[in-house]
């Protein structure tokens, strides 16, 4: 019996990735597009509709062979009435209907979920949580993403914004995150809030390796920052490790929030590596977690890289037709 194929699409505020996914989580095809989103919202549909029936023609399938599409979304949106909200990212987007025109335009049952969601589903579905049933994603990137999977089950809240684990308040008073709270954790440890403590620091005065690289360049990435900590400068070494530190309390509260089996860390910032990153995280929340229970999660890194993004749409759209949602 062939196996089941769903669509999963990407979008974010530069590229459009597209692909089949079979039942097993396995990319069939996939392609990557400029999502040309200075051209306004009705070009970015137009161009998401013509990529579901590219990558269909490309996997060698016929329409009816795909049971549904599946659409991770940026930014605020309502998976309940699939519609996108406001995205950041994607300018003159406001309340845009996208489920139901991407659904009219291919003629394919379509669910919308938000892109972290959409991640955690794939990692949980295809990656680093198959065969859990608890499973908690932070994708630390330009923010820091947040997925919860609970006994098999998306966590989505009442108005479609739970999980925003990014925006825990882990230090009140704290600095200012860009979503209009003070001391998130997502100022502290995405990629590049990292990268932005690490310039303040070297403008300040502090002495660094990294001196040289904000008086040529302006500013530091977060791949400097983890390349000079790795050589041993002390300003590199101390901002890491408090990245380390406020992810490790972000694990804890977890812990105690879902209690999951795994809690899986994603994004830019995985490539500082296993030593530089999870060693420390895992080291310091197993000193700062309760000693009622032995129920600190196993907390490592994800597995479909890129992919996640596409490879949960499609999941997100088997889990839609799985419980008779689309
Ligand atoms: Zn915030």
């Amino acid at each position: 019996m062939p196996k089941r194929c769903f669509v999963g699409i990407d979008l974010g505020g530069t590229n459009i990735k597209g692909g089949v996914v079979d039942e097993d989580g396995k990319v069939l095809c996939k392609r990557s597009i400029r999502t040309e989103a200075e051209n306004g919202p009705d070009h970015v549909i137009d161009l998401m509709a013509q990529l579901v029936e590219r990558v269909i023609a490309e996997a060698g399938l016929t329409k009816s062979q795909v049971e549904a599409v599946g659409i991770g979304s940026p930014g605020s949106m309502s998976h309940t009435q699939g519609i996108v909200i406001k995205p950041p990212n994607l300018p003159g987007w406001q309340d845009v209907p996208l489920r139901d025109r991407i659904k009219n335009m291919t003629g394919l049952p379509t669910t919308l979920e938000n892109d972290a969601n959409a991640a955690a589903w794939g990692e949980f579905w295809a990656g680093a949580g198959k065969g859990t049933r608890h499973m908690v994603m932070l994708t630390l990137g330009t923010g820091v993403g947040g997925g919860v999977i609970t006994n098999g089950k998306l966590m989505r809240g009442h108005f479609d914004n739970a999980a925003e684990l990014g925006h825990w308040i882990l230090q009140p008073g704290g600095r200012q995150c860009g979503c209009g709270q003070r001391g998130c954790l997502e100022a502290y440890a995405s990629a590049s809030y990292t990268a932005q403590r690490a310039t303040e620091a070297v403008k300040a005065g502090e002495a660094s390796s990294l001196a040289d690289v904000v008086k040529s360049q302006g500013e530091i990435t977060s791949k400097e920052v983890v390349i000079a900590a790795t050589a041993g400068d002390p300003l590199a070494k101390r901002i890491l490790d408090e990245t380390c530190y406020y992810l490790a309390i972000a694990c804890v509260n977890i812990q105690h929030a879902t209690n999951p089996e795994r809690i899986v860390l994603a994004g830019g910032m995985i490539a500082a590596g296993e030593d530089a990153l999870l060693v420390p995280i895992r080291t310091k929340a197993a000193g700062m977690t309760w000693n009622a229970a032995k129920d600190l999660p196993q907390i490592m890194f994800a597995t479909l890289g890129n992919d996640a993004g596409l490879i949960g749409a499609a999941g997100c759209a088997w889990l839609g037709r799985e419980e008779g949602e689309i």
